[in-house]
């Protein structure tokens, strides 16, 4: 039952006509212009010598633009290379080098990163916003009703090349196969997903968070609402000017919406789900977006890479809040041990999943591939997580933290998002991340670095607090005030970060 992205987009527009499409703050295109746009990108694409399956790199903030040149990639038989726009300058022009790409279309934004830096020899650069970074798409594109020549598109395909986040070091090429793009819309599109969605994207189109609720509300015949850079009030005013229906939201953006005093304000009540991924989630934070928010919420894990998803339907399972959900449908997991056992059900270890939408591997990065590869005894392939968890007794699973971020303290195991989901319970900390460093006595305890909500704060106070709801092995031994913490351009915390900068001295 595959059929191809830009013949599922084509049947839509014949359909929907004047219906929005896309929209941002500066432009809405109907399904009727999709369609032409998309074509006559596709079709230039193809004068330009694109070749089937050749990627294609675009660095743009969200807009429509951005949204259109994608989807006109895809039309052209092309792999899009989505680059991560927001990263620097440096960090752009090595995922561009790694791409192989040719042509990258960018925005003034990213054409001022890249000033000055050595751009690959020969590459065309064309500007979505129209700016002199490039040749200005508008000028780019040819007269309105040019249509490509047909290319077929075959289910493994690359439909994307797409970065993991770089929170654990440097981001990693991940090719995804139309079949895979396909296999994370269908069962959400079959969920409900038809002309009344309206999913607003928050998140950067760079993002596989992103990705995994743009396609759907495409692939149904919906609507999807684009916002280039994140702002509460914005997000509240389109939420209820779009009839919003759904979104994908990290839990850091959760945190704010709910906390901003204008919230009850809005009407909401076009919401059917909401979602949330990527980071983890505090139980407490679920239960108040449930009981404030109109609609359902689901919270997904996975990764970029596809090893395999859990999800959780919050309003369902109101009693396993603190824990990401069930494993997907046609997915599987098991958690391992160190030395790369099976453990039995219950037991903590690492997560390794087997899925549909797993990766074949990271683009030109054999080694990295195999040190992420796991084989069960009948020789079926896994991806390791990195990440820790155990299974409940009810098939739920538990997410304690990533491998890379645990302490080990005295010997007893510390998972940092326990003691960051109580240092966030408190009314005086806006943001809180837990390390651990090195301590004489202890091997290693838990540091905290929180952003106050009050400059004034006392933060011997804070961490009194937060140790005495905590159980004794957990006790945080130091905290540090900042003004931010540094986060990934998709908002994760950079734990190798704060380790550098607060492990230096041992406690
Ligand atoms: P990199 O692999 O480059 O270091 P990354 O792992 O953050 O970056 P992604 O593929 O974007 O790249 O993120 C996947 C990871 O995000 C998971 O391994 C997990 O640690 C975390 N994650 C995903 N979903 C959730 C969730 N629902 N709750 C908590 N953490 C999550
Ligand atoms: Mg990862």
């Amino acid at each position: 039952d595959f059929l191809p992205l830009p013949d599922i987009l084509a049947a839509h527009a014949a359909r929907r006509g004047d219906a929005t499409a896309l929209v941002d703050e500066c432009r809405r295109v109907s399904w009727r212009e999709l369609d032409d746009i998309t074509a006559r990108i596709a079709a230039e694409l193809h004068v330009a010598g694109i070749a089937p399956r050749e990627p294609v790199a675009l660095a743009a903030t969200n807009s429509v633009e951005a949204a259109l040149v994608f989807l006109g990639i895809l039309r052209a038989g092309a792999a899009a290379a989505l680059l991560t726009s927001s990263a620097s300058g440096e960090t752009v022009l090595a995922m561009l080098e790694d791409s192989t790409a040719r042509l990258l279309f960018l925005d003034r934004a990213m054409a001022e990163k890249l000033d000055g830096l050595p751009l690959p020899a020969g590459i065309g650069r064309i500007a979505v916003d129209d700016s002199t970074g490039g040749v200005p798409l508008s000028a780019w594109l040819p007269p309105a009703g040019v249509r490509p020549e047909a290319r077929a598109i075959a289910p493994e395909d690359p439909f994307n090349i797409i970065y993991s986040s770089g929170t654990t070091g440097t981001p990693k090429g991940i090719v995804q196969s139309h079949r895979m793009r396909h296999e994370y819309a269908r069962r959400t599109v079959a969920s409900g997903y038809g002309d009344e969605t309206s999913v607003i994207c928050s998140t950067p189109l760079y993002s596989n968070t992103t990705l995994v609720s743009f396609f759907p509300a495409l692939m149904g015949g919906g609507k999807v609402v684009l916002m280039g850079k994140f702002d509460v009030l914005r997000f509240l005013e389109l939420s209820q000017a779009e009839r919003v229906t759904h979104a994908m939201l990290v839990p850091v953006q959760y945190r704010r919406i709910m906390e901003h005093p204008e919230f009850d304000r809005f009407d909401l009540s076009s919401y059917q789900l909401k979602s949330s991924t990527s980071a983890p989630f505090p139980a407490w934070l679920k239960a108040d977006v449930l009981q404030r928010w109109p609609g359902g919420l689901l919270e997904a894990y996975g990764m970029t890479e596809g090893g395999a998803s859990a999800l959780l339907l919050a309003h369902e399972f109101p009693d396993k809040l603190h824990t990401v959900g069930r494993v997907a449908p046609g997915h599987i997991m098991k958690i391992i041990d160190e030395q790369g056992r099976e453990l039995p059900q219950g037991e903590t270890g690492e997560i390794v999943g087997h899925s549909p939408i797993m990766m074949d591997g990271y683009h030109r990065k054999q080694d990295k591939t195999r040190e992420a590869e796991w084989f069960d005894d009948e020789g079926r392939r896994y991806i390791r997580h990195g990440d820790i968890g155990r299974f409940d007794e009810d098939g739920f699973l538990i997410l304690m933290d990533r491998a890379k971020d645990l302490i080990i303290s005295g010997g007893f195991n510390i998972y940092p998002t326990d003691l960051e989901a109580e240092l966030l319970r408190l009314p005086s900390v806006r943001e809180a991340a837990v390390v651990g460093i090195p301590s004489d006595k202890w091997g290693e305890t838990p540091f905290a670095v929180v952003v106050p909500n009050d400059r004034a704060v006392d933060a011997q106070a804070i961490l009194a607090e937060a140790n005495s709801r905590l159980g004794k092995t957990q006790r945080i031994s130091g905290i540090a005030l900042v003004d931010e913490l540094p986060r990934s351009p998709i908002g994760k915390v950079l734990k190798r970060e704060l380790r550098d900068r607060f492990g230096g001295n041992p406690i």
